[in-house]
């Protein structure tokens, strides 16, 4: 990895005048919910074609100033990341792969066509805005730190060629577990909408994804389903992932099953550790195509026993019911299955400290 130095960049540190009082943070750490409550500090890092990456400040977290015909706002050149901060076992605090999200966002800002960040720089954009805002770490079990980096056009030019002016932010988001109690499957409908077609940004994490996500998810909701399940573009057969959560079928003779990374899902680091961790506990596991009739077939013949989704906001969720416009069918018991549980508390020791981080994955903050 590059460092600071190669990247001629230090950090200036800008003093919060008003600080939310240890009152109200407990208040807010007793019930964080998720993405509505947001720490006090943020890390901006200006780049300028010609200059690179320049004026990094860690500051009070406050509303950011943009031309109405900055790029962002008219192109949706806009990448983001999410990654969490936990409480360990020991009262350390740590991150999880961050320099995976490093190498990924500088994925997608190739494919958005936006500069890349040094990954050093990136780790310790985080790192900073972790330690400024360590009192912002709910240590309820499940909860976390929820880290956002993202970065947007800021030139004002209404032309279509990428801008020469980004803006790199990192804002911190207390969360709460994702649910409440234990883990409930969840019922998602089989969306008719696709989210990436081959040749397009389906692998790189960008808000358009989720723009044209939106209206299918709000079908999904309307329709009593939890999640959409997207299948792929070209034949409407294949399936995706869900709108933000990658997806693995477990089978009656204990091996496993994920869609292969064709160009059109997002590589998940969550899938990525999961898939390490699975073949690790002696279990085979393809990365392949898998089709909605073939998963609909062997769902009622007993074949298949568990689905679940995993991404970094929910860890692992089992999947209990899909629904379609070919009808509906039911996954093994309806609930948690027995792999879907081992691989998820598995993962989660490793991310909490409990277990031995055997795969370097844990990165401590000082
Ligand atoms: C972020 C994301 C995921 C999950 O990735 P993780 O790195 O595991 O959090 C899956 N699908 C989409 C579309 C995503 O944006």
């Amino acid at each position: 990895m590059a460092t600071l130095a190669d990247a001629g960049l230090t950090f200036t540190s800008l003093p919060h005048p008003a600080p939310t009082g240890a009152d109200q943070r407990a208040a807010i750490l007793a019930n964080p919910g998720f993405g509505t409550n947001f720490s006090d500090h943020m890390v901006v890092i200006e780049w300028t074609d010609g200059q690179g990456w320049h004026d990094a400040v860690i500051g009070p977290r406050q509303p950011i100033a943009l031309d109405p015909a900055a790029s962002v706002l008219h192109y949706a050149q806009e990448i983001f990341e999410g990654l969490k901060a936990y409480k360990q076992a020991d009262g350390s605090i740590a991150l999880f792969r961050p320099e995976a999200n490093a190498a990924r966002f500088n994925r997608s800002a190739e494919r958005l066509a936006m500069p890349e960040l040094p990954e050093a720089l990136f780790v310790e954009s985080i790192e900073r805005l972790v330690q400024a805002d360590r009192d912002w770490i709910p240590e309820a079990e499940g909860a976390s730190l929820y880290l956002r980096p993202f970065m947007i056009a800021t030139e004002a030019f209404l032309g279509v060629r990428p801008a020469k002016q980004y803006k790199f932010i990192v804002i911190a988001s207390p969360a709460g577990n994702y649910f409440k109690s234990g883990a409930p499957a969840v019922s998602i409908w089989v969306s008719d909408y696709t989210r990436a077609a081959p040749g397009g940004t389906g692998a790189a994490k960008c808000g358009g994804n989720y723009a044209a996500s939106l209206v299918p998810q709000g079908e999904a909701i309307a329709r009593g389903h939890d999640q959409v399940v997207f299948l792929d573009a070209a034949e409407h057969k294949w399936i995706e992932e869900l709108g933000g959560m990658n997806l693995y079928f477990v089978f009656d003779d204990g091996t496993l099953l994920t869609p292969e990374l064709t160009g059109t899902i997002l590589p998940g680091i969550t899938r990525d550790s999961l898939l390490t961790l699975a073949r690790e506990e002696g279990l085979t596991v393809t990365e392949g195509r898998y089709s909605i009739d073939q998963w609909r077939e062997d769902a009622q013949s007993g074949r298949l026993v568990e689905t679940f989704a995993c991404g970094t906001a929910a860890v692992v969720t089992p999947v209990g019911k899909v629904s379609g416009r070919d009808g509906e069918f039911n996954i093994g018991s309806g609930g948690p299955g027995q792999l879907t549980q081992k691989l998820k508390s598995r993962l989660v020791a490793i991310q909490r400290g409990q277990e031995a981080d055997t795969h370097g994955w844990i990165r401590k903050i000082g």
